[in-house]
């Protein structure tokens, strides 16, 4: 009855009783102070979106909804369990029907919840879609280069983003500075691990001080490099031709100065995994069909990104295949098969995806028997597009082996 006159009070308030907090004006049996629940109606991105407005980890979201002045804390509760939970405190704002609230980076799609204390507290809303935080660059330190320097040559100093370089969207970036009395000409080199060149820039003159840098997207004039280790040189001429090196002529002999590996895929499971029995295998029978992939055991809700990179072709839910997401490999010439997701993925059909970024969860949707991602992966042109699936478990154990 209280209730019912409560909300009847408040929906029948004007805009100025709205920001006199509820507590001040209704008190419960027992005089203890009755605040109302907060609901939440909908959830929308105001500011640093992923395309199309859509949310993703550090935009800037707005939850519209009832109650809202006294709210404490805003609760992400991504996928399965509480580990992937993610929990921001905001101060009580002077809305009761609006409440604004930056994104944590690892938020994952999922309900959300309100808390204004530890009994009052909203009802999880329905999923809210929240697509990866952008790839976020490091921030090398830059440090004095050990390498071969003649008397009146520059000083160098030199610093790389990365030191493992997963292709497919992100990039290495070198940074270097010199010191010296004049401008000098530069040129950078990219060596393989044998210490052979594979690639040289040439920006000429670098002014003393300034820093400045090149970046590697993993190509050689066209064609992915090979995978491995790679390392950058920076080598500097004054005017008067006193020349320095960062590194030793080879990488070997400069030890890990400056080097990073150039890997083209990365394990799509995070987490303990196994490739389990002979009916986890690509071929094996399904009651007249032939398995079209391979499975990788794991508990439900272990994280699960993309092995490369790419573009989403089919994102859907099937009887059989569950909650399904399809990426075309940047420059494999293959088509990369996520099955059985507990979640639709925040991606969408058209949406570019990096290597390594997160896809979903392991999950046990449509026909399957157990937590597990069903892997498939399909020769150009593709998944259901004239391709043909192959057996995905010699490529899915040497990304095992390195990631
Ligand atoms: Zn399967």
């Amino acid at each position: 009855m209280l209730l019912a006159l409560v909300a009847a009070c408040a929906a029948g308030s004007n805009a100025a009783a709205q920001t006199t907090a509820p507590e001040s004006r209704t008190m419960a049996p027992g005089g203890s102070t009755f605040v109302p629940n907060p609901t939440i109606r909908k959830v929308r991105c105001v500011g640093d979106c992923a395309s199309r407005k859509r949310l993703r980890g550090g935009s800037l979201a707005r939850i519209e909804g009832r109650n809202l002045g006294t709210v404490r804390k805003v609760t992400f509760h991504g996928s399965v369990g509480r580990r992937d939970d993610r929990r921001v405190t905001v101060t009580p704002g002077t809305s009761t029907r609006r409440l604004s609230v930056r994104v944590p980076l690892q938020a994952l799609t999922g309900p959300v919840s309100l808390q204004s204390s530890k009994t009052v507290k909203s009802r999880r809303s329905k999923t809210v879609k929240i697509l990866p935080a952008p790839e976020i660059e490091p921030n090398p330190v830059l440090t004095p280069a050990p390498g071969p320097s003649q008397p009146g040559a520059p000083k160098l100093e030199t610093a790389t983003s990365r030191t493992k370089f997963y292709f497919g969207g992100t990039a290495v970036r070198f940074s270097y500075r010199v010191t010296h009395p004049s401008p000098v000409n530069v040129t950078i080199d990219l060596l393989r691990g044998d210490g052979t060149l594979a690639f040289r820039w040439n920006p000429g003159a670098a002014q003393p001080g300034q820093v400045l840098s090149v970046v590697w997207r993993g190509t050689l004039g066209g064609p992915l490099a090979p995978p491995g280790r790679y390392s950058f040189r920076l080598n500097a001429a004054a005017p008067s031709g006193a020349s320095a090196r960062s590194s030793a002529a080879g990488a070997s002999s400069s030890s890990d100065r400056d080097a990073f590996d150039l890997i083209p895929h990365i394990f799509p499971v995070r987490g303990r995994h196994n490739f389990g029995q002979r009916g986890a295998r690509f071929g094996a029978g399904r009651g007249g069909r032939s398995h079209q992939g391979q499975d990788v055991m794991a508990k439900c809700g272990t994280r699960m990104v993309a092995a490369r990179g790419g573009r989403v072709k089919a994102k859907a839910y099937h009887r059989a295949a569950g909650n399904y997401l399809v990426i075309t490999g940047t420059r494999s010439g293959q088509d990369y098969v996520y099955m059985h997701l507990t979640e639709p993925s925040a991606f969408d059909k058209g949406d570019r995806v990096l290597t390594g970024q997160r896809i979903g969860t392991v999950g046990q949707t449509g026909n399957a028997r157990g937590c597990h991602l069903h892997f498939e992966l399909w020769k150009a042109p593709g998944w259901y597009d004239g391709g043909r699936a192959f057996n995905p478990l010699p490529a899915l154990r040497e990304w095992d082996s390195y990631s």
